[in-house]
């Protein structure tokens, strides 16, 4: 293994011991160890400190003045994402198990041997810095499998875990719960015509554009190939007619230049808006937008239609 302390030097450490011959010793030592390194007189102010800068590691005495290492580490693992480690004498006053409860990474015995403690830092800091990595590695994965790869929306597994979510949320409170479903008219020429490759850049586009029409609390999903959903929660049906109107202009507006150098083309979307009626099954919900949609394609494209009961 080559050397391996080196990500971890930007650390920030906190130091707190009411005794002022060790609060130095240490924070001399620590700095020269390469890390960054400060002190705190008391739990008090270390809790104040904590509120002010960022830490990565607070190595804190057990008995301090006021409140004790014990009570600052349960209050430090509340309220921070910052590990702790503590130190005690011999006497017994305190056990390990009582701070590894309190949630402390480690424990040192006193008079601290430097070398002791900073191959006890060194191990918690690499802990640390692994476990940041899990989380940042499994926040990734989960945004990955809940978008679309070409878009960057939200994905069709996502839009029904979501759906059911809203119409859950709808029913506890019976607040209105709207939905729209979108589908590019005619794209099966635009691909014929300019290629597939530009027929994504319509979608890349469009998803943009559909995100832009959008308030913050709506959410807009690739539904299928072309098609695309837009949930509208604390929206009634004549509300969301309005936001798929709105998208509808905004698509109609779009110019796309599939040829280089060539003329501008436009494209339109149909859309379908329906209201969520309150019992009624997700699928019946999802079926009665397409059908929506459905008809605005009947009707001549490049529109919008309502269809708010499960009738007709
Ligand atoms: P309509 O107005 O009736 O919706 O006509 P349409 O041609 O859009 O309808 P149809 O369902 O016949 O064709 C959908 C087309 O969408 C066919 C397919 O090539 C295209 N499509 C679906 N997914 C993608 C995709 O990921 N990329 C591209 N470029 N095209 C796609
Ligand atoms: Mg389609
Ligand atoms: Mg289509």
């Amino acid at each position: 293994m080559g050397e391996e302390s080196h990500p971890l030097l930007d650390a920030h450490i906190l130091i707190v011991d009411d005794d002022a011959a060790i609060r130095e010793s240490m924070d001399e030592f620590i700095g020269m160890a390469g890390f960054r390194s400060s002190t705190a007189v008391s739990a008090e102010d270390a809790l104040d400190m904590l509120d002010h800068d960022y830490f990565d590691v607070v190595i804190t005495d057990i008995m301090l003045p006021g409140m004790d290492g014990l009570e600052l580490t349960d209050r430090i693992k509340k309220k921070h994402e910052i590990d702790v480690i503590v130190m005690t004498g011999y006497s017994g006053d305190y056990s390990y198990e009582e701070a590894i409860s309190k949630g402390a990474s480690d424990f040192v015995f006193k008079p601290v041997r430097f070398e002791e403690l900073l191959l006890r830092l060194k191990r918690v800091l690499k802990e640390r810095r692994l476990s940041q990595e899990r989380t940042q590695m499994l926040e990734k994965l989960k945004r990955l499998s809940i978008t679309d790869g070409l878009t960057k929306l939200y994905n069709s597994r996502y839009f029904y875990n979501q759906l059911k979510i809203e119409i859950d949320r709808t029913e506890r409170y019976q607040r209105p719960l709207s939905l729209l479903l979108l589908d590019i008219d005619k794209f099966k020429d635009y691909n014929d015509t300019y290629g597939h490759l530009e027929g994504d850049q319509v979608l890349i586009r469009l998803g943009q554009v559909i995100r832009s029409c959008l308030r913050k609390m709506d959410s807009a999903y690739r539904y299928g190939g072309e098609e695309f959903t837009v949930i509208l929660p604390e929206t009634e049906g004549d509300e969301a007619a309005t936001v798929a109107e709105r998208i509808r202009t905004a698509v109609e507006m779009e110019r796309f230049t599939p040829v280089k150098g060539g003329d501008p083309v436009s494209i339109t979307i149909s859309i379908g808006v329906t209201e969520y009626n309150r019992k009624e099954e997700v699928a019946l919900f999802v079926q009665r937008a397409d059908k929506a949609m459905y008809q605005s394609k009947q009707a001549g494209r490049n529109r919008v239609s309502c269809l708010f009961t499960s009738k007709s």
